[in-house]
């Protein structure tokens, strides 16, 4: 009993520490961990899971958990009518089950391909301003059944974290979305001169051939910048699931070579491939690594000199594989570096060389984490840039989730 309540105790603490960091926190990937790490703590369960709820689409996603394997797991829709956290968000109440085997709800699909079993679980709905924002829960309790202190303290914790939860959802979209107006700016501000030029009887052909020109380009600029802003918005969002298979390096980076043989002759650059024979399969999202690497091999096209080159390169060791694009072209001054993957960020000096919307990095970043993995970059001015990417290797152990649908 004495144990009990000291365990309660340090419960309790833990609590009061994570609301203050709760509070301060607006990234919504660190939110999501520390709630999760807390709940799983407070509770003494094995494990803990948030799926949030999107009330326009009526569906619920995961997110993040203890123990999963995020980069498969994150964005997977849970069936409403079919799951323990559905049925919590349909009748916006906690749940506390002692068996999940025995229960009507349980839903074991997810649980045989994830491996993981649930026994226990207590869960309860992320409610701010009357709205469900997502469900919250802890799965196997420790030592003996969930208890109705566990259920408070989670209670509160969840209170808290369905505030910070929509703060840091509102931060982000508005953050994105303010930056992504401004720059519709420029383009809509040279389209309407464009047209204004065009209905002035005094232009020549050759002027007026040169202004549709621009407007072209600046469509297509503007058709890029939508995309890559929708792309960008829903990793951010979390809502995109990486679909893990396993291919050959080699084969995916002439794949995207033979995409960009077209480019690469207009200003005469070669590229190079060089990856071991021995290189190993790798697993991960293909379309979504194909993505990455074109949009850095493009770059490496585009801010190159006149008959440069780009060496595409790939290497393994025990733990991780990596891709190397290195372009012998104009550099990155060293202050733009720390920025160079922030949205909408263009390097100052290569303004007028080539055009782009500053967000094809931002999203190889999010690509590239959301596969646990990490992209870095070396440069010098004049003599040209390099960007690995570098991918943790499927041999460790795929971790379980814990929602028993
Ligand atoms: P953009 O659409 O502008 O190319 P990115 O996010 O892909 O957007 O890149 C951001 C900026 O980083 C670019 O505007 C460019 O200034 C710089 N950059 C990216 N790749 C290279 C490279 N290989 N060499 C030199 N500068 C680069």
């Amino acid at each position: 009993m004495a144990e009990i309540k000291t365990q309660t105790l340090d419960s309790y603490l833990r609590l009061i520490e994570i609301s203050r960091d709760l509070a301060s926190t607006l990234d919504l990937n660190t939110l999501l961990d520390d709630i999760v790490r807390a709940s799983a703590d407070i509770t003494h369960a094995e494990a803990a899971s948030i799926m949030l709820y999107d009330d326009t689409a009526r569906q619920l996603y995961f997110q993040v958990a203890t123990n999963i394997d995020e980069p498969t797991m994150r964005g997977l829709v849970v069936p409403l009518d079919k799951s323990f956290a559905g049925w919590i968000v349909t009748n916006r109440k906690s749940l506390r089950i002692d068996d999940a085997h025995k229960d009507e709800r349980y839903f074991s699909d997810v649980e045989q391909t994830i491996g993981y079993s649930t026994k226990s679980l207590l869960g309860i709905p992320l409610i701010t301003k009357n709205k469900v924002v997502g469900v919250l829960e802890v799965v196997n309790k420790k030592r003996g059944r969930f208890t109705d202190p566990d259920e408070s303290m989670l209670t509160v914790l969840g209170a808290q974290a369905a505030v910070a939860i929509e703060n840091a959802r509102l931060f982000q979209q508005s953050d994105l979305i303010a930056q992504f107006v401004h720059e519709l700016r420029t383009p809509l501000a040279s389209l309407s001169t464009a047209t204004y030029l065009l209905l002035r009887p005094e232009m020549s052909r050759e002027q007026r051939d040169q202004i549709v020109n621009n407007i072209h380009s600046e469509t297509l600029r503007l058709n890029s910048l939508a995309s890559s802003f929708l792309d960008l918005a829903r990793l951010e969002s979390g809502r995109v699931q990486f679909r893990k298979t396993r291919f050959s390096v080699a084969d995916l980076i002439y794949e995207c070579c033979d995409v960009m043989t077209s480019k690469a002759q207009e200003t005469n650059v070669q590229i190079r491939v060089e990856v071991p024979s021995d290189m190993p399969l790798m697993e991960a999202d293909r379309d979504k690594i194909k993505q990455v690497l074109l949009n850095l091999l493009s770059n490496a096209i585009k801010y190159n000199r006149t008959n440069g080159s780009v060496i595409i390169n790939s290497n393994f060791s025990e733990t991780e594989e990596s891709i190397t694009i290195q372009d012998t072209g104009l550099g990155i001054p060293e202050e733009s570096t720390p920025h160079l993957f922030e949205k909408f960020y263009r390097v100052r000096e290569h303004e007028g060389t080539a055009s782009g919307t500053g967000l094809g990095l931002s999203i190889c970043k999010q690509i590239i984490q959301g596969h646990n993995g990490r992209i870095e970059v070396k440069s010098k001015m004049g003599v040209g840039t390099s960007f690995t990417i570098h991918l943790p290797r499927s041999s460790r152990i795929m971790p379980r989730t814990i929602e028993s649908q």
